[in-house]
Order: structure tokens, then C-alpha cells, then sequence
């Protein structure tokens, strides 16, 4: 694997040289420093150009991208049977486009990382490596009570961990536990010991809605999603949950001193008027990790980690009547490092020893005139489309915005589109 090497780039303000071996980050000196590359090396000049580490979703449902505006202006429930209804219908075949023009639009906004929670599984990882991205795929356990799909789940979840322990470009592979309504106890304790026999990490949608809530209570003698799987022995730092909106003192503190990553998907929450109060001060003074993500298609339309990003911080700062909160740094942290640690890799940074996952923003553009700070511009004023190249892997897989093959995608997804209607 030939080896880059990015001249005069801005990292965290400062002008920098950042070299990259073998898909990892080797060097980071300052520009005025020479770095010595080999013969074959590609020396780019990043004159202008501003790095940050590619952005990690960690909530979203791939295959679901050519599903936007299925569900609009209708309650969760009603929207979830919806997209219910008209997943009854994909099969590999749509995944496998449908996650290509996924990957595509992640490209295009600076996600390197996605932590999918979506059927035909291998269709994402072959969509995913194809375009170059780094996948964190999910075999999805999701049983509507029904003791004979819960059966043939566990020989297919062993089958597919098989299946991709044998791949040669590896995908981190994850157990998706739907949520505790929509799965069965028996079968979820099943899959959280499947997991953990493996060291797999277990994404679970939790505590999204307040019906959820409500139901939770009256079915398992009052206590909340939270206590309930705390109850079961489920959480821990190994979980990765989604949403986390409606959450009791009680469920904060467990949360914490179990060190559960919670993802905030602030957009998917604010259509689906499912709440917007994420209480993320709460949760990372308890000890929790906290994310962002996006949420699928169906609910978010798009899968823009930027746009994300900046609406988390205006919902916070506006319900809690406090602009202190969400910093900038903690902002970047969510959408960065703090996913590397909850999916236990070394992604998020730009520094010697990190994976080469890299985006290279055009700063040279009005939203970045002023003497405001990088990130402060890059955050609020800034859109997606100041990403310019992007490098995953320590390859570059979009430049000067063109990624290869895109208008083929797009073709051949629009192919595909006619078996959901
Ligand atoms: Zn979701």
C-alpha cells in the first residue's frame, strides 16, 4: 500500500505534515519539518486545506437511504409500521444498492465510520468495502415474539459471524437487538450471551419514545427500558444504544456506572416528535460515552453527520436556555473520538498510531473568512460540502468531491427502487 503524504495541512490550527504508511497515521509534524517519504510516496500540498478526523455515525440504518419521505407527518407508530410494511419487501439485492447510495452520501458529507443496524448484513460489507468506507455492520435480531423467527435467527446470526470471520476485508461485526418491544426476552438474552462469548459489541435502539416507556413499565412490573435490561444483566460499557431520550434519575445514574455509549440522534427524534430533550449533560456527568448519529433515512432523510452535528448543539443550547453547553470540542469529540472508543478502535484522531481515516476541508471559502476558530466555523457556518477529500484506510476515496463511480450507482440503485413500491 503506497504511502501519502499531506503537506502544510491545519491541524487544530496549527500548519502540519501528516504522513500515512499502511492505513495508519505515521507522522504529524509541523510543516516546517521535513518528512522523509519513499520514492513512490504521493505528496499532496494541502495549502488552504484544514484536516479533521472522518466523522463516525454511530446510529444508522444503511439500506434504509432510498426510503426518505415513506413517513412524513405521522406518529412513530404509525411511521414504523409503515417502513415495517415496506421492509417486508427488500430483499439482498435492494440492500446491497440501496447501501451503496448510503455509503455514497456519507462519502459526500465526511463519514468514514457507520454503525449500521440493518438486514443482509453481508450485502452492507460488500456495499461499504466497495466504496472504501470503514463499516461496523450488525446481524439484526429482531423476533416480534414469535418463538419459531427467534429460532431461525440464532442458526442465522452463527452462520453469518461465520461467514465474516472469513471475509477477507473485515468488517467490525456487531449484535443489533432491535429494541425490547420488538424482541423477545429469551431471544435477546440469547444474543447478549452470543456476544459477549465473542467479544462483539451489542447496539440496541432504547428509551426512544415515551409509549416505549409506558409499555415497558406496565409489562415488567414498573421499572423502566433502562432497569429492565439492567435487571437482565444487558448493560455495559459494551452497549451502544440509540436515543436514550426518556430517562428517569435512576436510569441516568445506571447508564453511567454501567459506561453504555448513548447516541443522540437529534434529527430522526425532532420529525418523529419522539422528544428533543436529550440530557446530555445528565448522562456524561454520570459516566456515560456520548455520540451522534443519524438515524436512518426513513426518519432523518439524509445521512449528513455535519448537519447533525450542529442541530444537537442548537436543540441543547435552546431547550436548557444555556449557550454554555455542547462545546465546540465536546461537539467534535461526540462525532469522533468518542465513537472510536466505544467501538473499541483506534479511529477519530489525526495523530501518530491512529487509523488514516482523514478529511481534507476547503477553507478557503466565505464561511471560513473571519478569525473565528476552525471549528467554530466548520460547525456552524460551514456545510458538508466544504469537505473535499476524503481519505479512509489511508486511501483516498473521494477527491476534489468526485468519487468514483457515482452516476453507476445511482443508476443501478434507481433499478432497484421499484421493488418497494
Ligand atoms: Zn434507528
Amino acid at each position: 500500500m503506497g504511502s501519502v503524504l499531506l503537506k502544510n495541512i491545519a491541524v487544530e490550527e496549527v500548519a502540519s505534515n501528516i504522513l500515512i504508511e499502511q492505513g495508519r497515521i505515521s507522522n504529524v509534524v509541523p510543516a516546517d519539518v521535513d518528512v522523509a517519504v519513499s520514492d513512490d510516496a504521493e505528496v499532496v500540498d494541502c495549502t488552504g486545506k484544514a484536516a479533521l478526523p472522518g466523522l463516525v455515525n454511530m446510529h444508522t440504518h444503511a439500506g434504509m437511504s432510498m426510503m426518505r419521505g415513506l413517513g412524513e407527518d405521522v406518529s412513530f407508530h404509525e411511521w414504523i409500521d409503515r417502513i415495517w410494511q415496506v421492509e417486508s419487501k427488500i430483499d439482498e439485492e435492494y440492500v446491497y444498492h440501496a447501501t451503496k447510495v448510503a455509503c455514497l452520501e456519507m462519502i459526500k458529507t465526511g463519514t468514514t465510520t457507520f454503525n449500521d443496524h440493518y438486514w443482509h448484513m453481508p450485502m452492507g460489507h460488500k456495499a461499504a468495502i466497495e466504496l472504501g468506507l470503514r463499516p461496523v455492520l450488525a446481524y439484526v435480531i429482531l423476533d416480534h415474539n414469535d418463538p419459531q423467527e427467534a429460532e431461525r435467527q440464532k442458526v442465522q446470526c452463527q452462520e453469518m459471524y461465520q461467514e465474516a470471520m472469513n471475509w477477507a476485508d473485515k468488517s467490525q461485526f456487531v449484535i443489533a437487538i432491535h429494541a425490547i418491544y420488538s424482541v423477545s426476552e429469551p431471544l435477546m438474552l440469547w444474543a447478549v450471551d452470543f456476544a459477549r462469548e465473542r467479544g462483539l459489541k451489542i447496539h440496541i435502539h432504547l428509551s426512544e419514545t415515551r409509549k416505549e416507556i409506558e409499555d415497558c413499565k406496565a409489562q415488567h412490573g414498573g421499572l423502566s427500558p433502562v432497569e429492565y435490561l439492567d435487571s437482565l444483566g444487558v448493560l455495559g460499557d459494551d452497549v451502544i444504544a440509540a436515543h436514550t431520550l426518556w430517562l428517569s434519575e435512576n436510569d441516568i445514574r445506571i447508564l453511567g456506572e454501567r459506561h453504555v455509549t448513548c447516541v443522540h440522534n437529534v434529527n430522526s427524534n425532532l420529525k418523529l416528535a419522539s422528544g428533543y430533550k436529550f440530557l446530555y449533560t445528565e448522562l456524561r456527568d454520570a459516566g456515560a460515552n456520548i455520540c451522534l448519529g443519524t438515524d436512518g433515512c426513513a426518519s432523518s432523510n439524509n445521512l449528513d453527520m455535519f448537519e447533525t452535528i450542529k442541530t444537537s448543539a442548537m436543540i441543547q443550547k435552546a431547550w436548557r436556555d444555556d449557550p454554555s453547553v455542547m462545546t465546540l470540542a465536546e461537539l467534535k469529540d461526540m462525532a469522533t473520538v468518542n465513537a472510536g472508543k466505544a467501538l473499541g478502535q483506534n479511529i477519530g484522531t489525526i495523530e501518530e498510531g491512529a487509523e488514516a481515516d482523514i478529511l481534507i476541508i476547503d477553507t478557503e471559502n466565505y464561511n471560513f473568512l473571519s478569525p473565528g476558530s476552525f471549528l467554530a466555523n466548520m460547525i456552524y457556518s460551514a456545510h458538508s460540502d466544504c469537505v473535499e477529500s476524503v481519505i479512509c484506510k489511508g486511501k483516498f476515496i473521494m477527491r476534489q468531491r468526485v468519487v468514483p463511480g457515482e452516476k453507476e450507482i445511482i443508476a443501478e440503485a434507481r433499478k432497484v427502487l421499484k421493488k418497494i413500491l
